[in-house]
């Protein structure tokens, strides 16, 4: 029975129905490809313990393209994504200063892989959590009365507008230098960000904070009339407001008090560092881009450390807990990834970790071992 023109239903012998779930698989370069056989793992194991079938396509993005076919992501395998429910990416990229791939223009280069993927996938939110875990407390630079039993937090970014996106330019005039960027949105590219955000929080503490610069910027002004507009649709979710710089101090002050941050291209790249800054370790921060339908890519925050590529050191948690948010975004599958996400918690409370984020008296793993150690608790 079809539910949509991705997602089918299938049965299996001995009458159980299986949900069938397409995922394009990206290794990339450096710790990449080690990161995502760790998830696979997770996700296989999730597959036999729900009656779920994963089926896998690995496509080439980043350097390994590049090597391989010349470009960073090809035509081909931009339709293999597309085609799929869902996108897995490790990372890509290679040592600045010594990989051949940077002598390339920018536009060849590993990194333009994600923007041509982003843009291939038509993907406009960027949701990046901050979760400090409570065995990890002691990464955190924040004080303990401030930690308390720590913080679970979403910073949710617009991705395709904004500063970044709007006519920029320089000149000279009457010998004086001047530059000018523009920061534009409609009404329509802001309300489709405030659906996505108000929909996340459904599915959390039901909390949005919209953070804007209403006090200054029309454009914020705008933004925060449409939330204003979204919000009546979603008479459950709590919705507040705030100004940019009062988050900024707000984030290391309280962190507790956030659910969802909702807020423009700019200030969600400046917010969602600062988020990821105070859980203290970068190995354990996933993150997701979505779109207007379920297809979303899924991707650790951390890039492709060729310092440590092919030595077992990577940790593959930031790379499970991105599985864990498709499994709830875009697949819908609560349990799975609540399941998923206890798992990692679990072995971490057991004492396991792998280099990074290893302290006296904890048991120090491989990125494989912990693999296996998250597997075996689902
Ligand atoms: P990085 O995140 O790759 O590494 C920074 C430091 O953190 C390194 O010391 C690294 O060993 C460590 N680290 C990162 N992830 C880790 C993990 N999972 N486990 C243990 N340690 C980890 O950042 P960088 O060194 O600035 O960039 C390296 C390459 O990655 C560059 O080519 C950059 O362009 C690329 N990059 C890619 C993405 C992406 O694919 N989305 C994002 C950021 C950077």
């Amino acid at each position: 029975m079809a539910i949509d023109n991705r997602i089918f239903h299938i049965e299996m012998k001995g009458m159980v129905d299986r949900m069938e779930y397409k995922i394009t698989l990206i290794g990339g370069d450096g710790i990449g490809p080690e990161i995502i056989t760790q998830a696979r793992k997770i996700l296989d194991r999730v597959g036999e313990v729900y009656s779920h079938n994963f089926v896998y396509k690995e496509i080439l993005m980043g350097g390994v393209s590049i090597d391989e076919t010349g470009v960073p992501l090809t035509d081909e395998a931009l339709k293999i994504a597309k085609d799929s429910d869902s996108v897995l990416l490790g990372a890509v990229g290679g040592n600045v200063g010594q990989s051949n791939w940077y002598s390339l223009p920018p536009h060849l280069r590993p990194e333009a892989g994600l923007l041509a993927i982003r843009k291939g996938l038509k993907l406009f939110a960027n949701i990046r959590p901050a979760i400090l875990f409570d065995e990890l407390k002691g990464a955190c630079p924040l004080k303990e009365d401030i930690i308390g039993d720590g913080f679970d937090l979403v910073v949710m970014r617009e991705l395709t507008g904004g500063l970044y996106f709007g006519d920029r330019s320089t000149v000279t005039e009457n010998g004086v230098r001047k530059a000018t960027d523009t920061l534009v949105y409609d009404e329509n590219e802001i309300r489709r960000i405030a659906r996505r955000g108000f929909d996340i929080a459904r599915k959390r503490r039901k909390k949005v904070c919209s953070v804007d610069k209403a006090n200054v910027l029309d454009s914020s002004r705008l933004w925060r009339t449409v939330i204003e507009e979204v919000a009546k649709d979603y008479p459950d979710v709590e919705l507040s407001h705030m100004l940019v710089d009062n988050c900024a101090m707000q984030l290391v002050r309280d962190p507790k008090q956030f659910d969802v941050i909702l807020t423009e291209n700019m200030f969600g790249d400046i917010l969602s560092d600062e988020a990821s800054m105070i859980t203290g370790s970068i190995g354990m921060l996933p993150s997701a881009s979505l779109g207007e339908k379920k297809l979303g890519l899924y991707e650790p925050s951390h890039g492709s450390a060729p310092d440590i590529a092919g030595q077992d050191k990577a940790n593959p948690i930031a790379t499970i807990l991105s599985a864990a948010m498709m499994l709830r975004y875009s697949f819908d599958l609560e349990e799975e990834a609540d399941k998923v996400e206890e798992a990692v918690r679990s072995v971490l409370k057991d004492g396991n970790r792998t280099i990074d984020i290893m302290s006296e008296g904890m048991k120090l793993v491989g990125t494989n071992e912990m693999g296996d150690l998250i597997a075996s608790y689902i």
